[in-house]
């Protein structure tokens, strides 16, 4: 038995599970990643560590820095999470739509959180960020939209973690992207360690990457308004672009089907594996990545209406 140390030491290393109850075409394989087993309950924990120790050991700040990041919140709480124990404070800009419990959470966890309005979408939360970081001494924004330590962090963690624990045996990787750091560093990782793998990547409607144009969405954490740098499309085999009625329909059916208590952004990437499924040869290995937990949503309506 293992006894843990710091909460820290519980980040990342989450369960792999099989979709066995939901029905599968092609004899297909389905797994998930189910990072909302980390302990501030989403993929955005092992980023959080990253971009904290990024900051304190490149000299952005000192150790009694301020740290501020515009985010919808799941990055905000594993940073807050990170900062826990240190002297390093910690500020969110949040546009106002996100959800009250991840802001809720973030206050919880020491951060104080600054909201933009909604009209203005994450654009204006950076703005407001730019803003901050001219009337704060020894601060540092992380921008996780452009730092490619975003995209590095699943490349060390998350990439390593699948290809192990399937002994290499992945066909497609299908995930949502927000920033987008999750889909491409764990791509990259896959496609320099695996023979052949399709790397498949999961948006709103709402969001950029199949040429619509930027617009509101239920689904929470994910959509692109615009593409990071660290972004390389050569890396984007397909582009799913899943309504917000189906991202909720399968998360209600993971729900009540597999007891799997996940967030919108799981049900599109589920709704995105099942598209690769269909199309895929018999006996295929899929993973994908269930980011984090419909707890979160629960005052946003997220069992409400989807039946
Ligand atoms: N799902 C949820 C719920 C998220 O909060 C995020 C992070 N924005 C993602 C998926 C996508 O992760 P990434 O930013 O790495 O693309």
């Amino acid at each position: 038995m293992r006894i843990y140390k710091g909460i820290h030491s519980l980040i990342g290393n989450t369960p792999l599970f099989e979709i066995t109850k939901i029905p599968l075409p092609n004899k297909v394989r389905l797994f998930a990643k189910l990072e909302y087993f980390n302990p501030g309950g989403s993929v955005k924990d092992r980023l959080g560590q990253e971009l904290l120790q990024d900051a304190i050991n490149n000299g952005h700040i000192s150790r009694k820095g301020t740290l501020i990041e515009p985010t919808a919140g799941n990055t905000g709480i594993g940073l807050a999470l990170a900062a826990v124990g240190t002297d390093v404070t910690v500020i969110f800009v949040v546009p106002e739509k996100f959800s009250q419990e991840k802001q809720m959470l973030m206050r919880s966890l020491g951060a104080k959180v600054v909201n933009t309005r909604t009209e203005d979408g994450m654009l204006g939360a950076i703005a407001k960020t730019k803003d901050l970081l001219k009337e704060i001494p020894d601060s540092y924004s992380p921008s996780q939209f452009s730092n490619p330590a975003n995209p590095d962090t699943y490349y060390k963690t998350l990439g390593p973690e699948l290809v192990q624990e399937l002994e290499g045996k992945i066909d497609v990787f299908v995930a949502g992207a927000g920033t987008g750091g999750t889909f491409m560093g764990t791509a990259r990782y896959l496609k320099d360690t695996l023979a052949s793998v399709k790397t498949s990547i999961v948006e709103p409607e709402g969001s950029i990457l199949n040429g619509g144009d930027p617009g509101p969405h239920r689904t929470e954490g994910i959509g692109m308004e615009f593409l990071p740098p660290y972004m390389d499309t050569s890396y984007f085999d397909t582009i799913h672009t899943i309504s917000d009625k189906e991202a909720f329909k399968y998360v209600l059916q993971l729900t009540k089907l597999e007891g799997l208590l996940v967030g919108s952004s799981s049900g599109a990437a589920f709704a995105a594996a099942l598209k690769e499924a269909e199309t895929a040869k018999p006996g295929s290995h899929i993973v994908t990545v269930f980011a984090d937990s419909s707890e979160r949503y629960l005052s946003a309506g997220i069992y409400e209406g989807a039946e």
